[in-house]
């Protein structure tokens, strides 16, 4: 959705929004009268109930889920001309940091069913350069983790996770963080948890997680041996980075929102359970597949539709459903479609076909916490009314 959308038009039922509620309220003013707004103890207790959650060693908290994607492939050492996989099946900023590190973006196409990358393509896009790989939980559902991992060691690769979508949820016990080298999040408002705007990244490897934090402050080293110097005006870059910091504020947000996740994360999979149940035998609109031992983290509910001549209809169920209220959007325009990627990298339609098929017929349907069955029904009766059934 653009902003233009949001101003023009009013949905009452979106396709995600956050919660606030009044603790969250009070963390945030409390912090406005702590005498700390940014880098301070709410950052830090942020990033170690952020790690306890993924269940890594590490964690950095910074001001986006882009910053967190940045630094991770900046940490894992992308140089200009590296060539990292990635799923086309997710939001631009996931190709854009690639770029912005010199690399060179290589879209590997996802399984049809979870819209996950799959670990054959990947395999199949491998080059003297690949560098990296970036698996993108694609609605909340873990990558096959075990597979990519597998790939990465044997090629020498580093696997990035792009959690944005699957943070609180887990695969055979794992939590979302826990299954890559680097694995990020993001706390913009429709995500999870939100701290307005937000991410972290997290690792169990202590030398990536110094290198995302002086990524995150411009570059500044925190070399043990200048501790001893800490009383005087010295330090180092050395390396360029951004001023990428979170504030105490937005910790004290993400904290109390943290308190709140597990019981979100069930509310949204009891709204999926209500939604597959409302479309099941519905034979022109099929819900995404489910992994089997994956806790799902449902940060969109996605449904596609199966008719043959898609290009034309869904783009008329959009507009009908967009009409009668109801927000739904379409996750993602693949990023290889995009002007920019197309020009730069001379990429077109056709090197992910799976990916490109999906793009066609899927609408993401509203789902969030505080979302009731009957909102649920009314979402499920006019689709089913526009799709004709
Ligand atoms: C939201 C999102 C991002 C970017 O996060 P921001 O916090 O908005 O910068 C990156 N990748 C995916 C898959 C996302 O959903």
């Amino acid at each position: 959705m653009t902003e233009k959308d949001t101003m023009s038009e009013r949905y009452d039922m979106p396709y995600g929004r956050q919660n606030i509620d009044e603790d969250d309220i009070r963390a945030v003013t409390d912090v406005l009268r702590s005498g700390w707004l940014t880098t301070g103890p709410k950052v830090e207790e942020f990033e170690r109930k952020g790690s306890g959650l993924a269940g890594t060693r590490h964690a950095v908290a910074v001001n986006s889920g882009t910053a967190a994607l940045h630094a991770a492939v900046h940490a894992v050492g992308i140089k200009p001309g590296d060539e990292v996989i990635l799923s086309p099946m997710t939001f631009a900023a996931t190709g854009n940091v690639i770029v912005h590190s010199g690399g060179v973006p290589v879209f590997a196409d996802v399984d049809p069913d979870t819209l996950n990358i799959d670990p054959e393509c990947v395999e199949n896009k491998i080059t003297p350069k690949t560098r990296a790989v970036i698996a993108v939980d694609y609605a909340g559902q873990m990558c096959d983790y075990r597979r990519l991992k597998e790939i990465a060691r044997k090629r020498n690769l580093s696997l990035i996770a792009d959690a944005c979508h699957s943070f609180g949820g887990s695969m055979d016990g794992a939590p979302s963080g826990s299954c890559a080298d680097i694995s990020v999040f993001s706390f913009h408002p429709v995500k999870n948890i939100t701290t307005g705007e937000g991410g972290m990244a997290v690792t169990d490897n202590a030398g990536f997680a110094e290198r995302i934090k002086r990524f995150r402050n411009h570059g500044i080293s925190m070399d043990a041996s200048r501790r001893e110097l800490a009383d005087s005006w010295y330090y180092e870059i050395e390396e360029p980075g951004y001023n990428y910091r979170i504030t105490d504020i937005q910790c004290a947000l993400g904290i109390s929102q943290l308190e709140k996740i597990s019981g979100w994360i069930d509310e949204r999979n009891r709204l999926a359970e209500l939604y597959d149940g409302c479309l099941e035998g519905v034979d022109k609109v099929k819900p995404l597949a489910r992994t089997p031992g994956v806790k799902h983290a449902y940060h969109l509910y996605v449904v596609r539709l199966t008719m043959e001549d898609c290009r034309e209809i869904r783009p008329e169920i959009f507009r009908k459903m967009r009409r009668a209220g109801i927000g739904v959007n379409v996750h993602y325009i693949p990023v290889h479609y995009h002007p920019f990627y197309r020009k730069t990298f001379h990429t077109r339609e056709g090197m992910c076909p799976a990916a490109e098929d999906a793009y066609e017929r899927i609408l993401t349907l509203p789902m969030f916490p505080g979302m009731q069955e009957k909102d649920v029904q009314r979402v499920c009766a006019a689709l089913k009314e526009f799709v004709g059934k």
